[in-house]
């Protein structure tokens, strides 16, 4: 078959065999590309109209004990100024964001243990009380399921971990050994049967990356069936063993995100911070290929320069909750509209 009998395929099976994703991501031509987008824009807008939902990135610690190699924050990098901030100071960034039509905050941070079951426990049941028509995303890593149910129980709704690779070697290329695909698909698992809308995902050309292990990314997904999946290309860190690594291509994680509309028609899929930072059109592009979310960076503008996963993030234009302005402006020029709503994923009407 050709690569555009097999996305015809894809959107009517759901899935694909290996050596078929194999093929189209190694082969696939500028009109396979514009094909697989139109038919992930067509699904998005069947499932969600033309509206954009928005999340509140709250990156509330940079601190991490981990030391993926690909990420900035990683514990052995000595040139970051760390910061925690305080229940408090994320309060007044939910503060900020309420007004402006945010009705979901992200926690994102590093593995930091200060901020232990108890003190993640209160910051939700706060957050919640005060904002009981908002959603609370965690994304903070890998924890024990005893941790998660916690987490849930004091509100938290979402789950955000991504498998980075769902190829085992692979992932002992990315990390030490002290990380496993084993115990971080464990708690993708764990995370889905505790009741949160769980997301996973991973970069686009991330070092040793093959097609191979996309295709495995992409069955495993299939496999897991998450709520949300989050896709963006790598980019190098300078302080990191892939300092000198190129980054990831801008066409290959458009495809990639077109795929997974159309394999999972009704999932929560964000056009990324590092898709926006590849390219200046990014987030459109994201958007016409069948993305559906953005995460404006709500974080304290003093701190988000330290919260640097990769070189080159951007943080202060319409990426940032103060441009959220501008950020609608963009989306309407291509047709889409912001809007102020949880966001939640939908049941699947079709
Ligand atoms: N510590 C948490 C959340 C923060 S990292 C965790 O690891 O789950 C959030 C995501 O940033 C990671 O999942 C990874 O996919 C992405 N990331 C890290 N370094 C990156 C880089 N150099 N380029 C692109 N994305 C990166
Ligand atoms: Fe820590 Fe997450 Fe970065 Fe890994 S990707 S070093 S866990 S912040």
């Amino acid at each position: 078959m050709n690569n555009l009998e097999l996305i015809k395929k894809l959107n009517s099976n759901g899935t694909l065999l290996h050596n078929e994703f194999v093929q189209i991501l190694a082969t696939f031509t500028k009109d396979d590309l514009e094909f697989a987008q139109s038919l992930a824009k067509e699904i998005a807008t069947k499932h969600f109209g033309n509206k954009i939902y928005i999340r509140g990135l709250i990156e509330f610690t940079n601190i991490c004990k981990q030391n993926c190699y690909y990420c900035g924050l990683r514990a052995e990098n000595k040139n970051v100024q760390r910061y925690r901030l305080t229940k408090e100071d994320i309060l007044s960034c939910c503060e900020i964001g309420y007004p402006l039509g945010f009705r979901t905050f992200v926690l994102q941070g590093g593995e930091d243990s200060s901020f232990n079951d108890d003190l993640m426990c209160d910051i939700v049941r706060c957050i919640k009380e005060k904002y009981p028509d908002c959603a609370v995303t965690l994304s903070i890593g890998e924890k024990s399921r005893e941790s998660y149910q916690k987490l849930f129980d004091a509100g938290a709704d979402r789950y955000l971990l991504r498998h980075e690779t769902a190829n085992s070697e692979h992932y002992g290329k990315l990390h030490p050994k002290n990380q496993t695909l084993e115990s971080r698909k464990n708690c993708l698992f764990e995370l889905k049967e505790i009741g949160f809308q769980t997301g996973c995902g991973f970069m686009v050309g991330s070092p040793y990356q093959t097609f191979d292990a996309l295709a495995e990314d992409l069955l495993f997904i299939r496999e897991l069936s998450p709520h949300m999946v989050g896709i963006g290309p790598f980019i190098p860190h300078k302080d990191t063993p892939f300092g000198d690594k190129p980054q990831g291509s801008l066409h290959l994680t458009l495809l990639l995100l077109a795929l997974v509309r159309i394999m999972l028609k009704n999932v929560l899929l964000p056009s990324t911070t590092a898709l926006g930072t590849i390219h200046k059109k990014g987030r459109e592009m994201g958007i016409l290929s069948g993305a559906n979310v953005v995460m404006p960076n709500l974080s304290p503008i003093e701190d988000r320069k330290k919260y640097m996963l990769y070189d080159g993030k951007i943080s202060t234009n319409e990426e940032a909750a103060e441009g959220l302005e501008l950020l609608k402006k963009r989306m309407k020029s291509i047709g889409y509209e912001i809007v102020t709503d949880r966001g939640d994923f939908p049941k699947n009407q079709f």
